[in-house]
Parts: C-alpha cells; structure tokens; sequence
C-alpha cells in the first residue's frame, strides 16, 4: 500500500482572542468570585497554560442560583414562546457566524483535532439550538399536555469531552422550554462556556437567564445540591452520577443523568468489511475515544475475525496523531494528565490479565498526553478492559459464532448506552435492535448524532432523555 507524506495543515489560532482571566457570567455580566479563588486551563496538546479561570465557591453558586431564579419569575417564564424563540435562534446565528473560532477554541482547550470541533461538534451546536429554536412556541405540540409549565431553575453539570455540545444539549432545550440556567462546565475544558456566555451577551439574552459558574467537583456539588435548584441536568461518570442521585433522592428536584458507557460494535460475517473497518474506527479513535458512546467492545463474527483484524491493522496504521489544529491530524491529545493516567492503568491491566496489545507505529510527541490507539485481542468477558469503561484510544476485541451469543455478550454490561450492528440483512438488525438493552443502536453506522434524535441511557448509563421531542420532558412540568 503506498504511504501518504502529509505537509503540515494548521489551522491558525489567531482567529482566538484569548483573555489572561475570566471571571464568573453572573446576571449578564463577568464578575470576580467572592473567595477570589482561581485554577489554570491549559492545552493538553502542550502543557502551555491557556487562561486562568474562577473557581466558584458556595456563595458564587448561591449569587447566580439567585440571579436564575429572578430571571425566572420576571422575564423569561413569562416571555410568549414566540419570543424566546428569537433568542435561540440569534444565538444559533452567532454560533454559525463564530464557528471557527469556536473550533479553534475547543481544539486548544479540549485536545481534540480541529477536523472534528469543525466538522462536528460546532455545526451540531448550531443545529441544537436551531432545533430547539422551533419548539419553543409549539410545546402545546409536544404531546405533554395544552399548557406545558416550565420547571424552573436547572443546575446543570457537564463533562469535558464535547464542552461546547454538552452545553447546547444541556442549554438548548432548558431556555426553549421556558426554563433558566446555571451550568458547570468542566475544569479542564472551561473555555468554550466562558465564549459562550459571550454569545448571550451579543445576543441580548435577558441577565440572569443563562449563568456559567466554573470550578471543579466542589463547585458541582454546590450547585446540584442548592435548595433553588429545581432540575438537575448531569453528564458525567456512573460515579458521580450516583452520588448526585442519592443528593437529590430527598428532594422534589427532577433529575437527567446522561453517565458512562461500554457499548458493542458487533460485525457479522456478511457484512461489508471495508465500512465496518471506517465504522469501528470511527466509534472507538473519534475524539481519542473520550466518547460515552464509544464501541470500545468490538464483537466479531469468528468466521471473518481474521479478515477484519487485519483490515482494521492496515487501517490504524494509516491514523495520523499530533497537533490537534492541523487539519490533517486524526487522533489528538488526551484531555488531561489524570486521564492519559487512567488509560495507562487500565491497558496495563488488559496485558497482566493476558490480552494481547497492539498499536501501530506510532510517534508521540514530547510535550502534552498522548496515548497511542490501541487494540487488544484475546478479550474474554471477564477481563476489566471488557468491562470498564476506559474513555481513551483502546479497542477490546472479542468474538462470537452466533447472533444469540453476539447478542448475549454485547447486554453482559452494567451499562447500556449505545451498540452498533453491522450486517447486510435488514431481518437481523431489527433482531438485534429489539433485544440489544442500550438507547442508541445504530445499524452499519457508528456515532451519528441528530438534535432531532433522543439520547440516553439505561442501567448504569443513566436516566433521562436529551434531545428530540422526548428531550423536551426533561425541562417541563408534565
Ligand atoms: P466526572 O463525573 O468526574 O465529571 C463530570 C462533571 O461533573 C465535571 O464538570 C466535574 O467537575 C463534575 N463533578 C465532579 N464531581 C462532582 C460532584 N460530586 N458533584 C457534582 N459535580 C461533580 O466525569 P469526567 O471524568 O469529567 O467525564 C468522563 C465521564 O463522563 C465518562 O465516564 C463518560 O462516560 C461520561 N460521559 C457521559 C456522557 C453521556 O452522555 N452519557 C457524555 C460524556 C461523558
């Protein structure tokens, strides 16, 4: 196969303005935290320190819980549907209008490739807010009733992998409802949140309606354990996700969580290998594998094992990693120290238990976190690099002879998210997607997203749906 040599693409990161600090959007406008306390973002692809953040503290979570509740009762709950309407679609607008930017912004903050914060995860932002946009006079529509009643102030907590689309699911359908917000963004991906609230200033957004307190955990936890709060939206690990639940369980506060994943990508003999090889890449090296809804389980049929193994050998080795703004990069950096940690422990486990490792050749650059992608074979079930989620670059591959025993292994998870089922017979994969437990299943196609699609999880993968009309339940009164 001849090797492709490829000049360096970047993309250039002055289109970025980036300000020494950001204070807390509160009410409309950046303030300082009343304990002044403050954390660096830095680029995972460098090391170098981006920006310095505030940290919020009780008393700042308590001030925008506050700022929320005002904006509630005076403006935006009583605002004609027809009116917040406006305003999601100017802020979808602005997305469009800003999107490169964004892209850039995302790629240095996050670490993932600059093809993937262009091609995807912006224009999904945009489309989220254009989706939700339409509903915001039609929820008499919805099928929840003639009147459908906001719930009121949402706290919402989001993860780092897909800052930005994390807030548009989250955002989107809460003010489209009727509802206001004060959201959390991720400690290592604040950036995109912060230029967010930008965008509802430009966008005239009443103060108050849309508030981003940053911080860690502990900022989290005030925030989802506030007595003001009355919905709780979170996306993040099966382990927080538990204890925000138990928080909650005494309360009247409605809650979504949107947790972890180990979702099979099942090829059968008769499917067509050179797609199902781009599908599986594309489910478990997207965004270096930070994807709840990663395949990171491959089952494959034993009679073709041989042939998509090797297949899927010569196609990671055409995987170019680096800088995560050159337009060529497929594979960008891991989002933090303490997660490449994580992936390292966990492929460490997957040998000493026995499985087989391999990556291509591969260099990895000197600065930053990086981890090679990875295959194991010789997965049995048993094995935690089956069973738990690693959240990075690292297929395990394990195989079945039967469509019972396919189906059997892929629901022998705690979680169920979503699964992937490649096959040219259409009989088969409606089989398949009535038995298989997990939200998502797509068929000969891995990772599609739609805001016109709901998504979510059962089992240990959470409650709750986000997007489509189901999504729209989460933030009313029904
Ligand atoms: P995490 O649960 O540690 O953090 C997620 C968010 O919760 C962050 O903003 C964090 O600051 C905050 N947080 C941490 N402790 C908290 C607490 N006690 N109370 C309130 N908030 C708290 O998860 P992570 O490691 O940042 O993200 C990776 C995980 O998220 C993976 O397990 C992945 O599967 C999951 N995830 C799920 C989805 C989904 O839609 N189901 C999407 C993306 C990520």
């Amino acid at each position: 196969m001849p090797t492709f040599e490829y000049a360096p693409a970047p993309e250039s990161r002055s289109i970025v303005s980036l300000r020494e600090s950001y204070g807390l959007f509160i009410n409309g406008e950046f303030s300082p935290s009343v304990d002044g306390r403050a954390f660096k973002t830095i680029s995972p692809a460098t090391e170098e320190v981006l920006a310095e953040v505030t940290e919020a503290g009780p008393a700042d979570v308590d001030r925008a819980v506050t700022a929320a509740r005002k904006a509630y009762e005076q403006t935006w709950s009583v605002m004609p549907g027809r009116e917040r309407a406006k305003y999601l679609f100017r802020i979808a607008r602005i997305v469009q209008e800003r999107a490169r930017e964004l892209a850039v912004l995302e790629s240095l903050d996050n670490g993932k490739p600059i093809r993937e914060s262009r091609d995807v995860d912006i224009p999904l932002v945009a489309a989220h807010f254009f989706y939700h946009a339409g509903w915001a006079d039609k929820l008499e529509y919805a099928g929840y009733g003639p009147a459908p009643r906001p719930l009121g102030v949402a706290g919402q907590v989001i993860p780092w992998n897909f800052p930005l689309l994390m807030l548009a699911w989250k955002i989107a359908p809460a003010l489209a409802c009727g509802n206001t917000v004060v959201l959390k963004p991720a400690e290592t991906t604040p950036l995109t949140a912060l230029a967010f609230a930008e965008i509802c200033q430009q966008a005239g957004l009443p103060p108050g309606v849309v508030n981003i307190v940053t911080g860690a955990g502990e900022t989290g936890r005030a925030l989802v354990e506030h007595p003001g709060i009355d919905k709780v939206a979170f996306t993040g690990s099966t382990e927080v996700g538990k204890q925000i639940a138990r928080a909650c369980a005494p309360t009247r506060k409605k809650v979504t969580l949107e947790l972890g994943g180990k979702a099979a990508n099942i090829v059968f003999e008769d499917a067509p290998v050179d797609q199902a090889v781009e599908g599986i890449v594309n489910g478990i090296f997207f965004n270096q594998g930070h994807v709840c809804c990663a395949g990171s389980r491959l089952l494959v049929q034993e009679s073709v094992y041989s042939e998509v193994l090797a297949s899927l050998r010569r196609r990671l080795a055409t995987l170019r990693l680096g800088d995560p703004l050159d337009k060529n990069t497929d594979v960008g950096a891991i989002n933090s120290a303490a997660q490449l940690a994580k992936i390292r422990e966990l492929s460490d486990v997957g040998e000493a238990e026995g499985a087989q490792r391999w990556s291509p050749p591969c260099e990895l650059p000197v600065k930053g976190f990086w981890f090679p992608p990875t295959i194991f074979t010789g997965v049995s079930q048993a094995h935690r690099i089956a069973r738990e989620e690693i959240f990075g670059p690292v297929l395990s591959v394990l195989t079945f002879r039967t469509p019972a025993e396919a189906l059997e292994k892929a629901n022998n998870t705690p979680y169920g998210l979503s699964a992937g089922v490649w096959t040219e017979k259409g009989s088969l994969i409606l089989w398949m997607a009535s038995r298989l437990r997990a939200g998502v299943v797509w068929a000969n196609t891995f990772n599609k997203f739609d805001p016109t699609s709901p998504f979510g999880g059962y089992k240990e993968s959470g409650y709750g749906r986000e997007g489509g009309r189901h999504g729209l339940e989460a933030y009313l009164d029904v």
